[in-house]
């Protein structure tokens, strides 16, 4: 690897000519590789990857547990601008970006309709070979639909890394309408979580937090929860009831891919409560629910899946006004360390691992 990006002079060339990749190979195998730097055509750039993190479907994709048949791992990637293909605009050598993975169209009828993120270009462009790169190219379809936002000097990396599932959590909370007063229960205390229960104290929300493990609950009330309930210790729905004279919490958030943990939502909301699926539930997941307990109830399952360029700037602006800090989550672990990134989340010995260069 050659890497003038050191302070380089505006006008020099830069040779990066091969770079270190963690990739998914097909039957799940995660490899660290030498491969050669992607080539950019018009209208793309290449970012030198400062922070990346780990995300819960990065894992899942390489237990095969996702659907897609060879994903790309690593989506929660800022960086440098390092090269800059012709027919861009507005970016330079040296700018702090953060690239979105994913960008819609904002013309197509699931977009004008608000479905942006089921629009059918959604998926179709990613970060190339990926997140978990030293440098990875940005397509220009993402560049030319907003997907690129300047990061201000005074964000870290590691927290502007935070950005995307930031947004993600912004959505869900504006699909479920959460708003100032309500009661919301939160299922599943790992880092999508935690960043909602951080966004529901700045909504001045009620929080409930619950999860099997009494050092994430130990760590929510740190952050600020109301009430945590463990329910492998106590009876969660009754619980939540207790705390809200008899009602349930007005919204519940499913931030965990057990479909136990949605059951459980389902009988901690009121009589005309909201349930927002957010965590991914392994291929397969059949609900065990009496159904019509849902009707009889009014209770709306909604689900969210991912953001769009409205999040990640809302995200980006809670970042700018130091009105979200994620640092009390990040552990840091270098490219070479991988593994013990996914091993240290697997095991839960840290909140969010983000991976730097
Ligand atoms: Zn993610
Ligand atoms: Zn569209």
């Amino acid at each position: 690897m050659i890497d003038l990006l050191k302070s380089p002079p505006q006008s020099c060339v830069r040779l990066v000519l091969t770079l270190r990749a963690v990739l998914l190979e097909a039957g799940g195998k995660v490899v660290t590789k030498e491969v050669s730097k992607p080539k950019l055509l018009a209208g793309e750039i290449l970012v030198g990857m400062k922070a990346c993190g780990l995300c819960g479907t990065d894992i899942e994709k390489m237990r095969g547990q996702y659907t897609v048949s060879l994903p790309v791992l690593g989506h929660e990637a800022v960086g440098i601008v390092a090269e800059v293909a012709k027919e861009v605009t507005g970016l330079k050598i040296g700018d702090r970006v953060f690239p979105h993975h994913h960008v819609p169209c904002y013309r197509c009828y699931f977009c004008k309709h608000g479905s942006e993120t089921m629009c059918p270009h959604y998926r179709a462009t990613n970060l190339d070979p990926g997140g978990f790169s030293e440098y990875f190219r940005v397509p220009a379809w993402n560049l030319s639909h907003g997907g690129v936002l300047k990061i201000p000097e005074r964000i870290s990396f590691e927290a502007a890394s935070f950005i995307e599932p930031t947004a993600c959590c912004i959505r869900s909370l504006k699909r479920c309408q959460a708003s100032e007063g309500d009661t919301v229960m939160i299922a599943g205390a790992g880092p999508i979580g935690l960043i909602h229960l951080m966004l529901l104290k700045l909504e001045k929300a009620t929080t409930i937090v619950t999860d099997i493990s009494g050092k994430r609950l130990s760590f929510a009330k740190k952050l600020g929860a109301r009430h945590i309930f463990n329910p492998s210790e106590t009876d969660v729905p009754k619980n939540v009831k207790e705390e809200t004279e008899g009602r349930g919490a007005d919204i519940a958030i499913v931030a965990s891919g057990n479909p136990q943990a949605i059951v459980q939502a389902l009988s901690s909301v009121r009589r005309g409560g909201k349930v927002c699926l957010f965590g991914v539930p392994v291929k397969g997941s059949y609900l065990n629910h009496d159904f019509s307990d849902i009707f009889n109830s009014e209770v709306s399952i909604i689900s969210s899946n991912a953001a769009t360029e409205t999040e990640t700037k809302a995200a980006l602006k809670l970042l700018k006004d130091r009105k979200f800090n994620p640092a009390p989550l990040i552990t840091k672990f270098k490219l070479g360390r991988f593994h013990k990134a996914v091993e240290a989340a697997e095991k839960q010995e840290c909140v969010k691992p983000v991976i730097v260069p």
